[in-house]
């Protein structure tokens, strides 16, 4: 049995992260200040002996005794994490420093939920670890994407200055239950638009691209990195290589839901990355790790989940 921390524990991801391990028999303490995330997404978990919730922002520090630290606090959504781009950051930064310190000093391994927004608009394609990626500095996305490449960085210090025993994944687009129905990322909007009857809103002409990962697919590999061998540091892409445009996606939703909604063309937000994959040699090299839920599969049960909340 380990003793674990979760930051970000009650959003999207984190809900589901808590629920692995609290069934895992793991001692889990879940670290969330309910920006983006939710009581809901975590109340079955609170019946659990093993699990515990604290309500906590991570930009402050926190003295916990754990044997690993999972780091996921950040709010995921362009709507979200722009709506103050100021704290954004600094739950990026500030709270990779908190988590980081307190790794070093209770000697956890720590996990950082990175991004595919470090590649930014990219223009090697599909994205490779290697890849440095192509971002804007001063953008609208930049508080998100630089807030988490400097993470990358400290993470990476720390671990060659203080020893610390680091794990950093790339996230891509990951879609599933539990995700915020009014957070407007594109698989919850199209699919609660398409329940609605309402329009479905496409920004720019729908023929950017995305890869979505069902989460108990990410999950698994964020849990195999977290265990995976010492000294594999990552980083290291997860996501679903399967590429859509954003049309695609609204058509398959249409069809899965039997909607009867029209597609609104809307203008395209500024830095919007114009595609986006990921290479994942390396996570099935080292973490015997790739995929197993198709896109069709996985929206199905966005779906079921939606159909029950709205
Ligand atoms: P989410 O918004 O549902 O979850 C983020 C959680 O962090 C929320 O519960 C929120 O309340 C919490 N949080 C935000 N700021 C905090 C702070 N200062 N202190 C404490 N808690 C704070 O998003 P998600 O999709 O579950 O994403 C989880 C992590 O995975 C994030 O770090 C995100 O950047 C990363 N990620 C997600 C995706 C994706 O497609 N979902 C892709 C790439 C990376
Ligand atoms: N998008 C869209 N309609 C929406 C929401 C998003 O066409 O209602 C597009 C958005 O412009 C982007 C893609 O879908 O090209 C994915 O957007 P999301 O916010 O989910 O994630 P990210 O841009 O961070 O990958």
């Amino acid at each position: 049995m380990k003793r674990v921390l979760v930051t970000g524990g009650a959003g999207f991801i984190g809900s589901h992260l808590c629920k692995r391990l609290v069934e895992n028999g793991d001692e889990v303490i879940c670290a969330d200040n309910l920006f983006t995330g939710s009581k809901k997404n975590i109340e079955q978990l609170m019946d659990y002996h093993n699990f515990e919730f604290i309500r906590h922002d991570v930009t402050k520090e926190l003295l916990v005794e754990v044997d690993q630290i999972y780091n996921l606090a950040c709010p995921a959504s362009p709507v979200y994490y722009q709506y103050n781009p100021v704290k954004t950051i600094k739950t990026s930064v500030l709270g990779a420093i908190n988590m980081l310190g307190l790794a070093k000093r209770v000697k956890a391994r720590i996990l950082q939920a990175s991004t595919s927004e470090v590649y930014g608009n990219p223009i090697v394609h599909p994205q490779p670890e290697e890849y440095w990626g192509n971002v804007n500095p001063i953008g609208i996305r930049s508080c998100y994407d630089e807030g988490k490449r400097v993470a990358e960085t400290l993470f990476f210090d720390y671990h060659r200055q203080n020893g610390v025993d680091i794990k950093v994944i790339r996230i891509f687009n990951t879609y599933g239950p539990n995700m915020n129905p009014n957070d407007g990322r594109v698989v919850s909007n199209f699919i609660v638009q398409a329940l609605k009857g309402e329009d479905i809103t496409i920004y720019g002409d729908g023929s950017q691209t995305r890869s979505f990962c069902y989460v108990d697919d990410l999950v698994e590999g964020m849990y195999r990195m977290m265990n995976s061998r010492d000294g594999f540091t990552g980083p290291v892409n997860l996501g679903n290589p399967g590429e859509f445009t954003m049309l695609e996606l609204a058509h398959k939703v249409i069809a899965l839901t039997g909607s009867k909604s029209k597609l609104l063309y809307m203008p395209l937000p500024q830095d919007d990355p114009t595609q986006r994959k990921p290479v994942i040699d390396l996570a099935k090299k080292e973490l015997d790790w790739e995929p197993k839920i198709a896109l069709d599969e996985g929206l199905r049960f966005t779906i079921d989940y939606f159909n029950k909340i709205i």
